[in-house]
């Protein structure tokens, strides 16, 4: 068993040791010349921010992730739609917190936290006790009480290995139906279904009509790609629901002119091996992507602490959890509600200020200086792209949608991208695409599709 004892930040092979203190004990233990020690859950976007904001404090700092790589998961639908490889949206954890010196990586999947001994405990039979915990986990899919039975048939889009899973289904569909002699055989592997017309089912659906209406339509010679049927389908009144009307009307026309069959107040009765029953109505597909609910991960339960009704912990004003002074919930596993009453939306700003934030709290308390303001989101506007040369974006203030929206958008993804090395492959891959109407990345290598045929 591996022991992470705090101020240490290095594993041993030993009993686990119980550190449990009072709160408090940190300052003790940073008088007594061992850094206190913060130990952050997850990699993502929030728990990234948080380590790097803790950079130049005198704390000892390891990171949990259950995968060793930090993923831009606003790209992952061209991963699945095979614009861009795996590795041009992820970094290893490791190389980006490489020159930080106060940072220990440990990848290892985190399962319970013990909060009276303060120490986290994970997969491997690690143990990390903590003087600050950090809980950046993130969100995942949530099939609306159905995980068990209809997510082996619609896909969630949440990791590289998602990703590449749906791929390698969308790829294998187009393989099928070629290789098939009957019509409606091959009219059903033609079908894809995409479930949420929030930004991702939007973005997926215009990248399949792409796919299927310009990158594959002179590759096949027994079908015709480009008649293939993308439906997607929202259960309330328009898509991109979170964006403002006029909006989310140039979405849903520029949609239709790509050719997307969109039904609105759809909702979903059943999804099955066959396809989707969608008000009662039989819409056979093979492929089939699940855009819709997210939850957040089960550290809540860990903690036995309120939840929001998707799991999210609720937080104080300075993201730490209501009894638990020393430990915080940032990101899409936080619910904090913003300045319009509202809680703050799953996005990659909020997950990164509230990073930011936390790790400025912490210094801040280390150092006995005095902590900063309540938290308080800065929205500087959003932006979903829908295909090529089309996007929105609102910055509240601003409103912008066509080309300029989409060169913003493209601009923006480059910006925030880790790394000169994915910033660059990614723009090269985009003026190609761009220019070619290719798409460079048409593998089919992900397991469960592949073992199907
Ligand atoms: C397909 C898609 C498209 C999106 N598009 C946009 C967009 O265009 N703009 C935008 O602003 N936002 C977008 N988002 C939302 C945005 O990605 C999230 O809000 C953001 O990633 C949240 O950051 P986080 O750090 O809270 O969680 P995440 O980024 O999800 O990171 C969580 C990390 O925790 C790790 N982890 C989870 N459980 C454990 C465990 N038990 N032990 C150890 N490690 C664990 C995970 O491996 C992961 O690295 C999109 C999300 C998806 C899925």
């Amino acid at each position: 068993m591996h022991t992470f004892m705090s101020g240490s930040a290095t594993a041993h092979r030993s009993q686990p040791v119980r550190t449990g203190r009072a709160p408090g004990a940190h300052k003790r233990r940073a008088g007594a010349g061992r850094p206190p020690h913060v130990v952050i859950v997850g990699g993502g976007f929030a728990g990234l921010a948080a380590a790097q904001a803790l950079a130049s404090a005198p704390v000892d700092v390891t990171l949990i992730d259950r995968c060793n790589h930090h993923l831009f998961q606003p790209l992952l639908y061209q991963v699945a739609t095979a614009a861009l490889s795996p590795s041009d949206i992820a970094s290893p954890i490791r190389s980006v917190l490489r020159d930080q010196a106060n940072a220990t990586v440990l990848l290892d999947e985190v399962i319970d936290v013990d909060t009276e001994w303060r120490r986290v405990i994970t997969r491997d039979g690690a143990e990390a006790t903590y003087d600050y915990l950090i809980l950046a986990t993130g969100a995942e899919y949530s099939y609306f009480g159905h995980d068990d039975d209809w997510a082996r048939y619609a896909v969630g889009l949440k990791s590289l290995e998602d990703a590449t899973e749906i791929r390698a289904r969308l790829l294998m569909a187009f393989e099928k139906a070629e290789a098939e002699c009957d019509a409606a055989s091959q009219n059903k592997m033609l079908t894809f279904v995409l479930i949420g017309a929030g930004p991702t089912g939007v973005e997926m659906a215009g990248a399949v009509a792409e796919l299927a209406k310009a990158t594959l339509a002179r590759d096949f010679r027994r079908i015709d790609p480009r008649n293939a049927r993308i439906i997607l389908i929202e259960a309330g009144p328009r898509v991109l629901p979170g964006f403002r009307p006029e909006l989310s009307a140039y979405a849903h026309s520029t949609l239709d002119r790509m050719g997307v069959d969109i039904r609105l107040h759809t909702t979903i009765d059943d999804i099955t091996s066959d396809g989707v029953i969608a008000r009662g109505r039989v819409i056979e597909a093979a492929t089939i992507v699940w855009c819709a609910g997210v939850k957040a991960t089960p550290a809540g339960r860990w903690l036995n602490r309120a939840t929001s009704r998707n799991g999210a912990i609720e937080v104080k004003a300075d993201l730490s959890i209501p009894g638990l002074p020393e430990v915080f919930a940032i990101g899409d596993l936080a619910h904090r509600l913003g300045a319009d009453g509202k809680p703050l939306p799953g996005l990659a700003a909020v997950a990164k200020q509230e990073g930011n934030y936390v790790g400025t709290v912490i210094a801040a308390n280390v150092r006995n200086s005095p902590l900063p303001a309540a938290f308080s989101y800065r929205d500087r506007g959003t932006l979903a792209t829908i295909g090529r040369s089309a996007a929105v974006a609102d910055f509240g203030w601003l409103r912008l949608k066509g080309r300029t929206a989409w060169l913003l958008w493209g601009f923006v993804h480059i910006l925030f991208l880790i790394g000169f090395r994915n910033r660059a492959l990614v723009f090269i891959n985009w003026v190609w695409a761009w220019l070619t109407s290719t798409r460079g990345a048409r593998l089919i290598i992900a397991g469960r599709a592949h073992k199907q045929r």
